[in-house]
């Protein structure tokens, strides 16, 4: 039997340790996907509008295209201009065309009167007030100029950019390719989820980092689980390495049957750091083994997820292509509870976040214990303190790692 191994005294503070993690990460490479997969990928080329959008000056409203000299005053009605469909007409003074909302300015018109401001004639108009030159009209180009670069690579891809990109007439779009991220648990006292009885512990980290994994933008890979052993730790960790991205859960501490960082070892793994001043997570690995992104996590399942969410789901972030904006964002806000601190560590102590008339609280989680899996249910939120304590109602940091919902 081994001993125990040998602590390091000094720990690495968190924002040091997330620096010389993302030091560490480049974006993957680039693939051309369809436009319907695009969706929370990152754009690796610029996308630039190959017309005007719109392509011609249309119609803001429903309503009637006059000239504005005209108006206010009666106006003979020349046609009907649904969307879609071109014009025949040129205005001459005293005339309308129907217009409805999108359709192409007639020639001759230069503004729109809506129908809430006429008596919505079919044959003549009265038009009651005076509209200006270029009212409600929407001008060629306005959204989109014709070799414009509209979406600059880099661009993480949401709702908002997808559209962008198929009106600039794109059906398929160069984007960075997701990382595959291969998921080790180790532990001799962790059974699968199926086969479970009396004494053994499931291994529910594997599923809980999956989702982790694909909630960040990557591909997760769940391995088999691996006995305490250096051995079969070795050939499991050496087996994942065919993924971007190796993380393992357990094995990292300094127990006599922690065999993580002596099997790192004897993959020539280089170490960049192994143990950071936090609660929970203190044991967090870090490395680079054959060019691949090794992360070892902790087994207890909260700080597995906390440490997750602080060092890998940025790295997952960044080699996705993201160049910005790959931490969770910190908002300050009052909590419903005193939270303790953790003695020189940064304590993470789960909260559930909520819009309180308009205000953002946090209601602290009532158990914090790192082995304590239920208080991450409904954890939308993690409070950092630095210090001993804060009070009910003192105002705290709290990390977002979920979406916030009304009360
Ligand atoms: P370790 O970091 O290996 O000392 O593990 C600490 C504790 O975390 C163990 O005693 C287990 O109770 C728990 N644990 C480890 N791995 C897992 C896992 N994959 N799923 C759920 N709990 C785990
Ligand atoms: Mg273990």
């Amino acid at each position: 039997m081994r001993g125990f191994g040998t602590p390091s005294e000094t720990l690495l503070a968190v924002d040091d340790a997330v620096a010389i993690v993302l030091d560490q990460i480049k974006a993957l490479e680039a693939e051309t996907i369809p436009l319907g997969e695009v969706h929370r990928r990152v754009l690796a080329e610029d996308v630039v509008a190959v017309a005007d959008v719109p392509p011609a000056d249309n119609s803001g409203m429903d309503g009637y295209a006059v000239r504005a000299a005209d108006t206010p005053g009666t106006l003979r009605v020349m046609g009907d201009l649904p969307a879609g469909r071109k014009s025949l007409h040129t205005l001459t003074p005293g005339t309308a065309v129907r217009i409805m909302t999108g359709a192409v300015i007639p020639a001759g018109a230069d503004a729109v009167a809506p129908v809430e401001i006429t008596d919505g004639g079919a044959q003549s108009v009265h038009v009651r007030e005076a509209v200006k030159p270029g009212a409600h009209l929407r001008r060629r180009g306005e959204d989109m100029r014709k070799g414009s670069v509209v979406l600059p690579s880099g661009t993480p891809l949401g709702a908002g950019e997808v559209g962008v990109a198929a009106s600039a007439r794109r059906a398929t779009l160069k984007v960075t390719r997701r990382p595959v991220v291969a998921i080790v648990a180790t532990g001799d006292e962790l059974a699968p989820v199926n086969e479970a009885d009396g004494m053994s512990i499931v291994d529910s980290n594997s599923y809980a980092l999956a989702a982790l994994v694909e909630e960040a933008g990557g591909i997760a890979r769940r391995s088999p689980l691996v006995r305490d052993d250096l051995d079969a730790t070795t050939a499991a960790i050496e087996h994942a390495l065919d993924a971007d991205f190796v993380i393992t859960t357990g094995g990292v501490s300094v127990g006599a049957y922690d065999f993580v960082k002596d099997a790192l070892e004897r993959l020539g793994a280089q170490m960049h750091f192994w143990r950071v001043a936090m609660k929970p997570g203190k044991p967090v690995l870090f490395a680079t083994v054959r060019g691949r992104t090794f992360f070892g996590l902790p087994g207890n399942p909260v700080s597995a997820l906390v440490s997750f969410t602080l060092f890998v789901a940025p790295a997952i972030r960044k080699a996705l292509g993201q160049s910005t904006a790959v931490t969770a964002p910190t908002v300050w806000m009052k909590t419903t509870a005193r939270l303790k601190g953790a003695d020189g560590r940064r304590a993470y102590l789960r909260v559930h976040v909520v819009s309180r008339d308009g205000v953002l609280v946090a209601e602290p989680m009532r158990s914090q214990g790192s082995h304590v899996s239920t208080s991450m249910v409904k954890a939308n939120g993690l409070a950092m303190i630095d210090g001993d304590a804060v009070e009910a109602g003192g105002v705290v940091p709290v990390m977002l790692i979920g979406a916030v919902s009304g009360s």
